[in-house]
């Protein structure tokens, strides 16, 4: 086992930590006003942010799985503004994977350089009001009519959605038969007739990521806009949910060592008594357990990269990873906060605002109970089961 990064991921991690650290100028503007990052967005796109993951040919870098993890773990780590890697992140890994993994070619050729330059921002709507961890009670439905389907019904929680150009959405095309079969996954441009962004939903934290709600009101998708085959939804939502749970933990990983840097700074320099608070007992408990969360998130992240560039399916081991991550991140920004003080409580530093931004990770791309349920259907327990079919996921 080598558990060290090549010459080129070391580069890669330098370079982009360093660009990282140009974004973000405005990250509590963009909080306070729940605004989307454009200019940040554009200059991730020059720099090649939004192309890591496709293959030149599409426009993109190519870079492989671990390299991956390294660059997006630095974007996170560098960048202050939450809200803009969440959106990219949300772009990358549930968007943009979708159509590389299963995209026939003349899908990727139409869409994927568009994502790659950042000219079309990309969501997927898969969430209902009525249909949240039990994605198979969705209602939306894609009806077959001659030469494609027309799509009713509506989404919510959708990040990107007000200001996406293109939607990966899922829609029931069958109503019996099992569970497996019965969605399918549709690529639908934001101009498509009939697709209405009904409202921006306003959130506690992440909020330079827009969130909205989605109506479809028979929207026409031609069949060539099909993402695999009908019936094929939930199989490419499972293919893909490796991708976007344990990739998307990468950046939040860069989270957790920034918060560590700056709690261990301020507990060197934060004088009590007489003698730096980094000397009581209570600190350096909660700052040692910070850095076991580190590694431990960074161990996770890895492995689940090394299985992808060996093209193994990883998602026992990414969902492991998104409920590590994200709870140790939960934690880890309460203990920053508890270090800082009245300060970290006070929207005058930025510890307030990262613990707002972290609490969303326990609930998006799949809730925590959510994770340790399908964890203990991977160890020998019995699998969730959902409301509209009875037999188990
Ligand atoms: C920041 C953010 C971004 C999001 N972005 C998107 C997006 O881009 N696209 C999209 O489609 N969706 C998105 N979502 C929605 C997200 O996927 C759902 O919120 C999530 O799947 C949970 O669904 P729910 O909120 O309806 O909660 P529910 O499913 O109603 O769950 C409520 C509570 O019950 C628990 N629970 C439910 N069922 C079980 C069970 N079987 N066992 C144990 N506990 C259970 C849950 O864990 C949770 O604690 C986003 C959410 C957030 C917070």
């Amino acid at each position: 086992m080598d558990f060290a990064l090549d010459a080129e991921q070391t580069a890669l991690r330098k370079r982009v930590l360093e660009f990282a650290a140009t974004l973000g100028a405005q990250a509590e503007q963009h909080d306070h006003d729940a605004t989307f990052d454009r200019d940040g967005w554009r200059s991730c796109a020059s720099f090649g942010v939004l192309g890591w993951a496709a293959s030149p040919e599409y426009g993109g870098a190519g870079l492989d799985p671990v390299s991956l993890a390294v660059a997006y773990e630095a974007l996170g780590r560098g960048c202050a503004d939450n809200g803009l890697v969440f959106a990219i992140n949300n772009h990358v890994f549930a968007c943009l994977v979708y159509l590389i993994a299963h995209g026939t070619p003349a899908q990727r050729r139409r869409f994927v350089p568009r994502l790659c330059s950042g000219e079309m921002i990309g969501a997927h709507a898969i969430t209902e009001y009525e249909a949240g961890s039990d994605i198979l009670a969705m209602r939306t439905r894609a009806a077959r009519t001659p030469g494609g389907y027309r799509l009713s019904g509506s989404k919510a929680f959708i990040s990107n959605g007000p200001v996406a150009d293109l939607y990966i959405i899922f829609a029931r095309t069958s109503s019996d038969g099992p569970a497996q079969s019965a969605l399918t996954a549709f690529i639908v441009p934001r101009d498509s007739p009939g697709l209405t962004v009904t409202r921006e939903i306003q959130k506690l934290g992440l909020r330079g990521a827009p969130m909205g709600e989605i109506t479809l009101d028979e929207v026409r998708v031609p069949a060539e806009l099909v993402l695999g085959s009908e019936g094929d939804g939930y199989r490419i939502f499972m293919a893909c949910a490796d991708w976007e749970r344990g990739f998307m933990s990468a950046s939040q990983v860069g989270v957790l060592e920034r918060l560590l840097t700056s709690t261990v700074a301020f507990a060197r320099s934060r004088q009590q008594f007489g003698r730096p608070i980094g000397e009581y007992q209570g600190v350096r408990e909660k700052v040692a357990d910070m850095r076991v969360r580190l590694e431990l998130a960074r161990l996770l992240l890895y492995k689940v990269a090394w299985l992808k560039a060996r093209d193994r399916i990883a998602l026992p081991e990414a969902g492991m990873l998104k409920l590590y991550v994200s709870e140790a991140l939960k934690q880890t920004a309460l203990d920053a906060l508890q270090i800082h003080g009245a300060r970290g409580y006070t929207t005058e530093s930025a510890i307030e605002r990262e613990l707002r931004d972290v609490l969303g990770g326990t609930v998006w791309g799949g809730t925590s109970e959510m994770q340790r349920s399908l964890i203990a259907g991977v160890t020998g327990l019995p699998r969730p089961v959902s409301s509209n079919h009875r037999e188990p996921l």
